[in-house]
């Protein structure tokens, strides 16, 4: 764009330069010709239309001037006789040079405010007024040593459907302010806005070295939003920050700075850390996820996804009660992709409902066909709510003659987002006999009032409390009193990851009714 705007200027000042020079060699033809009474004086037209139409009005205004006073009183109206032109007509002609020359040269000027109007809109963001990432990709130029700094406040999406766009929006513009005015005072600093309520900072490298006040400032500020809070119409909002940094060699463009630093940002939200400097080992981090969004289907269909499955034990008679399936990625040379790693990476496209219809499949098939002798328990992503999904579970169950309670489904609550949808979803599947597990309860989104108001028959206690019920009497007592929940409310309750037989001696003395753990079975491939 910058290029194309001095070539513009380039232009500009080629016809301005171009058009005097003809105006004169006009004129020279006009008094050579035998003066204005010949029609060559009407040439002048193209050099006044050619400069207002490319420089605007007063550029155009003061050539039509020129032009007219060349071809005015000193120019004969017949060169051979010496007659002078009357003063009436080039006065006359003057006026309808300076005339069309204003005419051309407003709608010239005209559009050019309209595009430079057009220009600001698409180059500035309209929350913040802050430049946005076209102003930047605008500035792509190699430009010295820098540090690009981003900042994001974590869960704009979720603050979107929380408390709607309008009031999201007042919040990204009273954070874009706080950050607008603590670097005021700071030259060189640059501050673009990303997507959402991302930011960019980019400073010049001497700015962020080590001791420089620049960078401690960026961080207190981050520090200082986190732990108070932004007041938006004297609502107290409290947000989450993370940042991400990269530095820009003097030989790199400036955007691979900003996907630098928005790649170490990223990686800091997934991982809950507050900063996070970019290094080459992100990339191999991504590249990895690129391999497995690439490369899933084709492992799905060469039978390099195998489903393991782990048992589930009665704590009273140590009877085998139920197994969950999971599954595992076996690659031809033998290593293991494991499902933490490549299900977060699929369930952002749509081969995560191939692989639960394909789980679906290999259940009510084992059930059917007596593979499997007990409930046989799968897992759902929040992804699989949807009707394709769903009616294909329905079918198979239907299908197979699958028996009521014998098929399993295991939600995580992170799932409720969209509460009703899932609501009714989950009725559906229960009246066909399914039965409905809730997952990793206990963890971070668990919500009692929430599950006791869905149809769940089971509770699964998630392993980070279950591991610590032998030396935190804390995670003992919340164990507890989440057992009293479930019994309260008729659920059975699963102890998830018991490791230890002392682990599994404590659950069964506070009740927990199955157990699942390495210490009873690990999960083997089927
Ligand atoms: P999850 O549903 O909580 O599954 C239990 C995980 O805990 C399994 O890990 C299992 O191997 C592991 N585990 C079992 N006992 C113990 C123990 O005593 N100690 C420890 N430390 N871990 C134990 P896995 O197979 O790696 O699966 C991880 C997660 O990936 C699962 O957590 C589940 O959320 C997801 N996942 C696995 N397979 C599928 C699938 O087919 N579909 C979906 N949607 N998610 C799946
Ligand atoms: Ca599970
Ligand atoms: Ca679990």
């Amino acid at each position: 764009m910058f290029l194309k705007i001095k070539k513009l200027k380039n232009f500009q000042k080629f016809f301005l330069i171009f058009s005097y020079i003809l105006s004169a060699i006009i004129a020279a033809l006009v008094y050579y010709t035998g003066g204005t009474a010949k029609v060559y004086a009407n040439l002048m037209y193209i050099t006044i239309s050619t400069v207002s139409s490319t420089n605007g009005r007063k550029r155009g205004v003061v050539h039509a001037l020129f032009s007219s006073l060349l071809v005015g009183p000193f120019m004969p109206l017949d060169v051979s006789s010496g007659e002078a032109q009357e003063p009436q007509n080039w006065l006359l002609r003057m006026i309808i040079y300076v005339t069309i020359s204003f005419i051309l040269g407003l709608i010239y000027d005209y559009n050019k405010k309209y595009e430079t109007y057009i220009t600001d809109i698409l180059t500035h963001d309209s929350v913040t007024k802050l430049k946005n990432m076209q102003a930047l990709k605008q500035s792509n130029v190699k430009c010295g040593e820098k540090v690009i700094v981003s900042i994001s406040v974590k869960g704009y999406s979720e603050m979107v459907s929380v408390f709607g766009c309008d009031f999201t929006y007042k919040i990204v513009a009273e954070f874009s302010k706080i950050l607008k005015s603590a670097f005021l005072d700071y030259n060189g600093i640059e501050l673009y806005k990303h997507e959402g309520m991302d930011f960019i900072f980019i400073l010049t490298e001497d700015m962020y070295s080590e001791n420089s006040n620049v960078t401690e400032k960026i961080f207190e500020v981050v520090e200082k939003i986190s732990s108070e809070s932004l007041i938006v119409e004297q609502i107290p909002i409290y947000i989450e920050i993370a940042t991400g940094i990269a530095s820009l060699r003097k030989d790199e463009m400036i955007l691979e700075g900003v996907r630098h630093s928005l790649m170490a940002l990223e990686h800091a939200k997934s991982k809950n850390i507050k900063h996070l400097v970019y290094d080459k080992s992100l990339e191999s981090h991504y590249k990895k996820i690129q391999m497995i969004a690439s490369s899933f289907r084709h492992a799905l269909m060469n039978n390099d996804i195998k489903i393991a499955s782990q048992n589930i034990y009665s704590s009273k008679t140590g009877n085998i009660h139920s197994v969950e399936l999971l599954t595992r990625w076996v690659t031809k040379d033998g290593s293991r992709i494991y499902a933490d790693e490549f299900i977060p990476v699929i369930e952002k496209t749509e081969l995560m409902s191939e692989l639960t219809k394909h789980l679906v499949d290999y259940a009510v098939e084992g059930i059917s066909k007596g593979k499997f002798k007990n409930i046989v328990s799968i897992n759902f992503s929040a992804v699989d709510f949807n009707d394709s999904v769903m009616e294909y579970t329905i079918s198979a169950v239907r299908k197979n003659n699958i028996p009521k309670n014998r098929l399993q489904i295991e939600i995580t609550e992170s799932h409720f987002i969209d509460k009703k949808a899932i609501y009714n979803y989950l009725i559906k599947l229960n009246s066909m006999g399914i039965v409905i597990a809730i997952d990793d309860f206990g963890t971070g989104y668990s919500s009692y009032q929430y599950i006791s108001e869905l149809p769940i028959d089971v509770v699964k206690i998630d392993k980070s409390l279950i591991e610590k019920i032998a030396v935190n009497n804390i995670s003992k007592s919340v164990v507890k009193s989440i057992i009293d929940f479930c019994k309260i409310n008729n659920f059975t309750t699963v102890g998830e990851g018991v490791e230890t037989k002392e682990i599994a001696d404590i659950c069964r003395d506070i009740e927990i009714d199955y157990l699942q753990g390495y210490y009873f079975h690990k999960p083997t491939i089927l």
